[in-house]
């Protein structure tokens, strides 16, 4: 995906809060370094030694020339004139005073110490190298004689040298250690806190928000151990769903927070009939679900239905008003029904319709006899083959914005199918249809074949720099072969693969699969991105991230347009984009409406967005002029 914002380097607040503080030590090395030259060149005035005195003024003098890189923010530099400078200066004076045994040759270990504290390895490995040349020369001139030292005798000023070149090496290892001190603490501080947000996501994708019970995904992973346990012990398992009758017209006419309150009180009521082997889920808006273990036959889940029926009707005080509200269940038992849970919800949902139209406040076994949902399933179903074959789906696209410099860097391609009786069908509709019907595995290959059709459009007219981003299925992964499908898309289009980005959801690579795996590693290969679609409200489990390296997270729209008004939805927000940060991967805000919510996430690290703000998705005619107008402005 093309990305224009600056080197990532650059824009790292870390990267350059490290490179501040390297300066700010070269900075302190090198006036302690001054003022030891000094003290050191009094000392060597001192006892006559005017040659000593001279280089040791001179290589201070010289030193100015580390500030001016450090001003220029050449760091690289001022540490290399440094650190040369230093050595050489040492030892010329060990090579005119007592040789290897000079008490400048103390002064080596100080300058290694500066070197790994403020360099790069290349370059503390070139000052070791010329210390030990000099040492060699100054060696060899002994031996063979054409230049002895002799040893000079300890008196005070000598001593003093050492005692100023120790406390130098001894103030550049404390400012060492406190350094690394520093830097281990951080670390263990950035740990916990991409801990601590992990932990945050996770509890939130299995939990709903406002009532605290578990969520479908929780469903799912409670369903699959209870469904195991009761197999082995021989009994069935009641799936009950519950549909609040008249939660709608209590929002509607006294407002969202008292129907709020009535959710939470629900949640309480069922929570207190439930066993402690039984699992209570909030399921959608209005809809419970809750899962028997340990029963011996249907009456047992009758039972329990009575009593929350009953439970329900009594009346709820909410701000001193008394209400009424009741609801309609629908059973569906295992393994009689189903051994899955979505064929079991499925099945309760329709028994659950049959006791609201027999009157509401109500329960009902699922009945394969009447039920009449599965025919309006398999209308749809069928209508939706002909409409692939009578091209009645069309492509819309919708731009994604880089929030640092403004330029457009791709498009998400959101299907949408135009009936010709029923007018426009959300894809919300069909594509969960397409999906348990398999429909989806020929829907799926037309929307790659068309966005890969039109991508190469734009390319071929001269617009470039972007990339397209398409929705794809779990179903496609597993029941198709959609490497082959997208592999032909490319060839037959020609549009280069590195521009294709897929939207893979959490529930996809939660199935951790060999044949999924070889089929993303295909993809990967050609050149592909992938990015998590709807971040944070599945499983959210980081393993696949790195396995599959993904390059991306999308936080879903229903965060991104609430964060404004619910601390909760910004805290979600704030939480994956630290995560999706502290991982290197970019993070894509969708549902962005208002240049406020722009504004925030620009500041919270979000690099990418697309939402209503920018522009609605548009049909391909209407997006290129979108687009020409968006680059226009850009160069104005
Ligand atoms: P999604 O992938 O999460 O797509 C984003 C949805 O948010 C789109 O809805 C888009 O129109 C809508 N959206 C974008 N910006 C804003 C905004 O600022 N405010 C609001 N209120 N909504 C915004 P859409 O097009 O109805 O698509 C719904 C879902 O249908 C998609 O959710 C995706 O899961 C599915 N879908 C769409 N096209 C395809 C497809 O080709 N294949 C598959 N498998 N699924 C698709
Ligand atoms: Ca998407
Ligand atoms: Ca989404």
């Amino acid at each position: 995906m093309p990305n224009n914002s600056p080197s990532p380097a650059d824009a790292d607040p870390m990267v350059s809060a490290v490179r501040k503080k390297l300066n700010q030590r070269l900075v302190q090395v090198l006036r302690a370094t001054q003022l030891a030259l000094l003290l050191t060149a009094i000392n060597t005035v001192l006892i006559g030694k005017i040659i000593d005195t001279a280089v040791l003024l001179g290589t201070a003098a010289l030193l100015f020339s580390v500030d001016w890189a450090v001003y220029k923010k050449f760091h690289n530099l001022g540490s290399t004139i440094l650190l040369i400078t230093l050595t050489l200066m040492l030892s010329y004076l060990a090579w005119i005073g007592s040789g290897i045994r000079d008490t400048s040759i103390l002064g080596y270990c100080g300058i290694l110490i500066f070197a790994a504290m403020l360099s790069n390895k290349r370059l503390l490995l070139v000052v070791m190298l010329l210390m030990l040349s000099m040492c060699a020369l100054i060696i060899y001139g002994n031996i063979s004689g054409l230049h002895v030292n002799t040893i000079e005798p300890t008196n005070i000023f000598t001593g003093t040298i050492v005692m100023i070149i120790l406390s130098v090496i001894g103030f550049s290892v404390w400012l060492m250690a406190h350094d690394y001190r520093t830097a281990l603490d951080d670390l263990v501080h950035e740990n916990s806190l991409v801990h601590e947000s992990h932990l945050k996501i996770e509890h939130m994708a299995m939990h709903d928000q406002l009532t605290e019970l578990p969520n479908r995904n929780m469903a799912h992973i409670a369903f699959t151990s209870a469904y195991a346990q009761a197999q082995e012990n021989g009994q069935p398992l009641a799936v009950i769903f519950i549909d609040l009758d008249n939660l709608k017209p209590i929002n509607d006419s006294l407002g969202h927070e008292i129907g709020d309150h009535i959710l939470k009180e629900v949640s309480k009521r069922l929570n207190a009939i439930a066993l402690k082997q039984h699992i209570v889920c909030r399921y959608g808006g209005d809809e419970f679900i809750m899962i028997l273990q340990d029963i011996h036959t249907s009456d047992d889940a009758s039972a329990i239905a009575m009593i929350i029926l009953h439970s329900i009707s009594l009346p709820f005080a909410v701000k001193n008003i008394e209400m009424n509200c009741t609801c309609s269940i629908g059973i569906a038992m295992a393994p009689r029904d189903g051994n899955d849970l979505d064929t079991l919800i499925k099945k309760a949902d329709i028994a659950m319709y049959q006791s609201k139209d027999s009157g509401r406040n109500s329960f009902r076994f699922f009945d394969v006899a009447s039920n009449h949902k599965m025919f309006e399933h398999l209308n749809l179903t069928t209508s939706m083959r002909k409409a692939l074959a009578e091209k009645q789906f069309v492509l819309y696209y919708q731009p994604k914005i880089n929030l640092h410099d403004h330029s457009l860097v791709g498009f998400e391609a959101l299907i949408r199918w135009q009936h010709p009786q029923y007018g426009f069908i959300s894809p919300e509709t069909f594509i969960s249809l397409a999906e348990s019907s398999g429909v989806i595995i020929q829907l799926g290959e037309w929307v790659i074949n068309e966005a890969c059709r039109q991508g190469k459009k734009w390319l071929d007219k001269g617009l470039n720099n972007f990339s397209i981003a398409v929705n794809v299925s779990s179903i496609q992964f597993k029941r198709g072969t959609i490497d082959n499908v997208i592999m032909n898309a490319l060839e037959r289009s020609g549009f280069p693969p590195h521009m294709l980005e897929l939207e893979l959801t959490e529930s996809l690579l939660i199935d951790d699969t060999e044949r999924l795996a070889t089929t993303l590693s295909n993809l990967r290969s050609m050149g592909l991105h992938f990015s998590i679609d709807d971040f944070g409200t599945g499983y959210s489990n980081l393993g696949y991230l790195k396995k599959f390296e993904v390059e991306s997270l999308k936080i879903d729209q229903s965060f991104v347009r609430r964060m404004e008004q619910n601390p909760e939805d910004a805290v979600i927000v704030k939480a994956i984009i630290q995560l999706s940060n502290s991982l290197g991967l970019d993070t894509i805000a969708e549902g962005v409406e208002t240049e406020s919510t722009a504004d925030i996430l620009r500041g919270l690290g979000c690099n990418m967005a697309q939402g209503y703000l920018w522009s609605r998705p548009l049909p391909a005619l209407e997006t290129e002029r979108f687009w020409r107008d968006w680059c226009l402005l850009e160069q104005t």
